[in-house]
Parts: structure tokens; C-alpha cells; sequence
């Protein structure tokens, strides 16, 4: 006679956890059970299915769905029109990829997920949010208080996890705090940092900055490198060769001078040589 028994308690014992047609036969202690055949079969578990456009804005829809209020006016998270829009914007920051139906994770997106405050990530937020708005609504709670509290919790957030934690640093290189200062600041001594455009003062109130774009640089055929950007701010100088002269279209090595006047733009200055004696 088929029986089956549950996870719970020792093997032989009737579980609580009722289940249908589960009837278990009379059972005595030292019983001994013929015809009994187990078998093992090894497979291994697939994991869940990647999200499809349609799937993953079935699950927005849902999210949250239960700690919503009763008489909430939407359950799930978002608006019918603002969740297709949501999807586009992750893809467009480059936290999704769209790889035929399917949405996946980028690197980018797994991290940002890895360091997001529990807070922000869980959809019960956005319950709280909609339980609150009914508050409002009801006159129970005005709604500077509920904007008040948005403000705090954003500031709040902004103030703990301006740097990643600890653990996660190796996630984010660049984070802040993480970077190598490519060196001091000479206005006013703070560190400089490597960013996309540029050499940035980390100093919000100073504007030092060395732009990789520059007139001085680009018109003798060269960029501020990270290397060209470190001697600048340590020596004040810097020896570059085959620097491109737009007069006689050849190519010559001089000095080149940091000349800071503390305007909006840093200016260069050329030094040549003593050996070639044009100039001391
Ligand atoms: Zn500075």
C-alpha cells in the first residue's frame, strides 16, 4: 500500500501538515516493511527562467501586491504607464540588456543591486507609500508630513551610502575614497582625481581642473594623460617629446609649464631645452 511521509518529525510518524489522500496505514514500533525499493536519480535543479519584457512587467505589476493597502487605488509598483517606461530606462542606463525576449542583468545592473539599501530595493516601500497617500486622503495625515518624511529618508539614504561599504569595494573601483589621487590640488592642496573628461579637484568649492580636452594640448597633437596629469601637479612641469608644431608641421620636445592664474581654465606655458640653447 502507497504511503508517503513528510519532512516534518521522524520519518514514520503521521505529520500534522494534512495533506490530501494521505492516508497513513497502522504503524508499530519494529514493524518491518517488504518490498520497499528506493532509487537515486541525480539531476540538477534548472534555474528560474530569465525575465521576458511581458514577464518582468507581469512581476512590477504584482510586487508588493499584498502588503498593499486594501482599498489602495494600484497594487504593484508603479503605473501601467510609467512601468514600460521604467523598463526602457534601465536598459538605456545600461542596467538591463535586451538579448532576443529576454531582459538580462549587466554587470552594472548585478552590482547596483548588490550595494541598493534593502530599503529602497523592497516593494513594501512603495506599500508604505500607498498606505500613507490613503492616510492623506482620508485627512489622517497632511501631506507636507508624508513629503517631509520622503525628503528625510532620501537624505537619510544619501548621507550612509554615499561611499559602498566596505565589502563591496572591489564592485566599484572608482568609487569614492576607493580612487588613486592623481595628486594635490595647487590651489588649494586637496586631492585631484581622474574623471571622464578630466582632472578634477575634489574640492567642491574649488574649480581646479585639468581638461582632457584642451586648446594647448590638442593643438600640438597630444592629450593630459594620467601620467602628464601626476608631474603637472607634483612638479609643476612636464617633459613631453614629439610635441607637433602647427607651424612647420614637424615635431620637437620641450617643457611643459603649469601656469595657474586661478581663472576658470588653467593655462600652459612652454619651456624649451638649454641644450638647444634658444632659451635659458
Ligand atoms: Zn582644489
Amino acid at each position: 500500500m502507497p504511503f508517503s511521509t513528510s519532512r516534518c518529525g521522524s520519518a514514520l510518524r503521521p505529520c500534522s501538515v494534512k495533506r490530501k489522500n494521505t492516508a497513513l496505514p497502522v504503524l508499530k514500533k519494529g514493524q518491518v516493511f517488504g518490498m520497499v525499493s528506493a532509487s537515486v536519480r541525480e539531476s540538477k535543479t534548472s534555474p528560474p527562467k530569465h525575465f521576458t519584457e511581458d514577464s518582468l512587467l507581469a512581476a512590477i505589476e504584482t510586487a508588493g501586491a499584498e502588503d498593499m493597502p486594501e482599498d489602495s487605488e494600484r497594487k504593484g509598483l508603479g503605473t501601467p504607464a510609467t512601468r514600460a517606461a521604467t523598463l526602457e530606462k534601465l536598459v538605456s542606463a545600461g542596467f538591463v540588456q535586451r538579448k532576443k525576449k529576454q531582459l538580462l542583468p549587466t554587470e552594472k545592473g548585478v552590482n547596483l543591486i548588490a550595494v541598493l539599501p534593502e530599503k529602497v530595493k523592497s516593494p513594501i516601500l512603495t506599500a508604505e507609500w500607498e498606505s500613507m497617500l490613503k492616510q492623506v486622503e482620508r485627512g489622517e495625515l497632511s501631506a507636507d508630513s508624508f513629503m517631509d518624511g520622503i525628503m528625510e529618508m532620501c537624505r537619510e539614504l544619501v548621507r550612509e551610502h554615499s561611499v559602498p561599504e566596505e565589502r563591496f569595494a572591489a564592485l566599484f573601483p572608482d568609487a569614492h575614497g576607493k580612487r588613486e589621487a592623481v595628486g594635490t590640488c595647487p590651489r588649494c592642496g586637496a586631492s585631484v582625481y581622474e574623471g571622464k573628461k578630466g582632472f578634477f579637484c575634489d574640492n567642491r568649492d574649488c574649480s581646479f581642473a585639468l581638461w582632457k580636452d584642451n586648446k594647448f594640448f590638442s593643438s600640438k597633437k597630444k592629450t593630459i594623460t594620467k601620467s602628464v596629469a601626476a608631474a603637472l601637479l607634483k612638479e609643476g612641469r612636464v617633459s613631453m617629446s614629439g610635441l607637433y608644431s602647427e607651424k612647420t608641421g614637424s615635431t620637437y620636445d620641450a617643457v611643459v609649464l603649469l601656469d595657474d592664474t586661478g581663472g576658470k581654465y588653467v593655462n600652459f606655458k612652454l619651456e624649451f631645452p638649454a641644450a638647444k640653447g634658444r632659451r635659458k
